[in-house]
Order: structure tokens, then C-alpha cells, then sequence
């Protein structure tokens, strides 16, 4: 069994961006880059299930700058077996990601495509939904659990999902779009001599036409703006005053 896992580079979560002066976006320039966090989660399960016997070859791709070789370095260094960068400038959007994804999709025949739940970037949460939908897949998104079943020789996997109240389990017909949510697995720490390794992996650069997929940019972005800053609280002597100023300052009692 083949799983494909798509990862994204995305500014590193510890890095708190700024708006352009001008209004049109974040400023990325000089910022450190990794691996969205829910992509490191995707590489690990699909590493695990190889681990386990389950999958045969794990592959990664991303979209994007020539820098998300970096990235897929990682997933390699995690344990992927090859990577494949469909390299591009343009500002590459959901549906255009997820049109790649469904070209490659045909072409690598993967039994499981497993996508973080959303990019910390754009936080657009929709990939792994428009790739299920554009290939027609049945899809799991917010998975807490994936387990592949054998049902006489037909695989599935059950997928558990964490939905309000409680917790949901889907079994799905593969080949299946699995999302993942944060609490699936711990992923490891890449090791010194497996980032050497990964240098020795492969790594094969495609273009968006080599898959015959337009990438134009079908949003628009009008204005991107701070969020307003926090004034500043006050202490209150007593539990009384609190309650006091509650009902005729803030006039939520
Ligand atoms: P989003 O819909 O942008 O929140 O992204 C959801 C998931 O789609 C990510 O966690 C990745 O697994 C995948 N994805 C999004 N953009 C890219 C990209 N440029 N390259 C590879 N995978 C991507």
C-alpha cells in the first residue's frame, strides 16, 4: 500500500508575524519556515503504518518556492522513502493545491492521502476536502485515530474523529483522503543521522503544466489588517466592586 502525504512550509509557529505596512499581507521575509505542524502528525502516521507492515512506500509532495525541498527533507528525514516537489512562485491557493494533489493522485495511484487538517498559514482548512471531493474519494477529516483493516482482501480504514460531545468512528473504502487532527500521535524528533539519510533519499522536481494544472490565484486578497490591541485591565479590590462594576460598567450582570 502507497500513502501520499502532502506537506506544507509554512511560517514556524513560534514565529509571531507582522503585517505589511501597506496592508497586503504578512511579512514573510527573513522569518523561519518548517513544516506545518499537522503535516509533521500526516508523516508520522503514515510512517508508523509502514513501520507496522501495513503501507509499502510512503511519499511526500509539496507546492510550492524551491525552499520546500527543505521541508520535504524533514518528511524524509521522518522516515518518508521519496519526495516529489511540484515547484512554483505562484501564491498557490487551496483549490489550486488540491487540483495538483488530484493530478498526482491519479498519476502515483496512492491507497491513502494523508493532508494536515489545515495550514497555520492561511488556516483555509479546505485541501483535503476539495482533493476528496476533485477525486472522488471518500474522506475523514480531524482524524484522532486510524487503524487499516483487511475485510477479505478489501481494505478500510476506520478512522476515529473528535466531534463535539464525543467521538465519531467512520470506516472508509480505500483509496481515502485522511485529515489529521492534533491528538493522532506525538511526532518523533528527527535524528541527526536520519537527516543524513534523507539527503540520500530522492527528490524529484515537477512543474504545475507537467501536471496540466493552472495554478492561478482565484481569490483575492483586498486588505489584511492587525488585530486591534487589548486595553489594558484593572484591579479590583473586592469581589464586590468586580460584581459592581460587571453590572453598571460592563452591564453583562
Ligand atoms: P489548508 O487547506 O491550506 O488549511 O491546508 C490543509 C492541508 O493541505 C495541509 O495541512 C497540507 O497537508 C495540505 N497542503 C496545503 N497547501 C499545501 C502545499 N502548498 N503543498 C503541500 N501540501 C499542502
Amino acid at each position: 500500500m502507497k500513502i501520499l502525504v502532502p506537506v506544507k512550509r509554512v511560517v514556524d509557529y513560534n514565529v509571531k508575524v507582522r503585517v505589511k505596512s501597506d496592508g497586503t499581507g504578512v511579512d514573510i521575509a527573513n522569518v523561519k519556515m518548517s513544516m506545518n505542524p499537522f503535516d509533521e502528525i500526516a508523516a508520522e502516521e503514515a510512517v508508523r503504518l509502514k513501520e507496522a507492515g501495513v503501507a509499502a512506500e510512503v511519499v511526500v509532495v509539496s507546492a510550492g518556492v524551491t525552499q520546500c525541498q527543505e521541508t520535504l527533507r524533514t518528511a524524509l528525514a521522518i522516515g518518508a522513502d521519496r519526495a516529489i516537489l511540484i515547484e512554483s512562485n505562484e501564491d498557490l491557493q487551496p483549490l489550486a493545491v488540491a487540483k495538483l494533489l488530484k493530478a498526482l493522485v491519479d498519476k502515483e495511484q496512492p491507497q491513502l492521502v494523508i493532508l494536515g487538517k489545515q495550514a497555520i498559514d492561511d488556516d483555509s482548512n479546505q485541501t483535503g476536502q476539495m482533493l476528496a471531493a476533485l477525486a472522488g474519494l471518500p474522506q475523514a477529516t480531524f482524524a484522532s485515530r486510524v487503524a487499516i483493516v483487511d475485510e477479505g482482501g478489501q481494505k478500510r480504514a476506520t478512522v476515529a474523529r473528535e466531534v463535539d460531545g464525543g467521538a465519531e468512528t467512520l470506516t472508509l473504502t480505500l483509496p481515502a483522503v485522511v485529515t489529521t487532527d492534533l491528538r493522532l500521535n506525538e511526532p518523533r524528533y528527527v535524528t541527526l543521522p536520519n537527516i543524513m539519510k534523507a539527503k540520500k533519499k530522492p527528490l524529484e522536481t515537477i512543474k504545475p503544466e507537467d501536471l496540466g494544472v493552472d495554478v492561478a490565484p482565484r481569490l483575492k486578497t483586498l486588505k489584511v489588517a492587525e488585530p486591534p490591541k487589548r486595553s489594558a485591565g484593572v484591579m479590583v479590590p473586592d469581589v464586590q466592586t468586580l460584581v459592581e462594576k460587571l453590572k453598571t460598567e460592563a452591564k453583562v450582570l
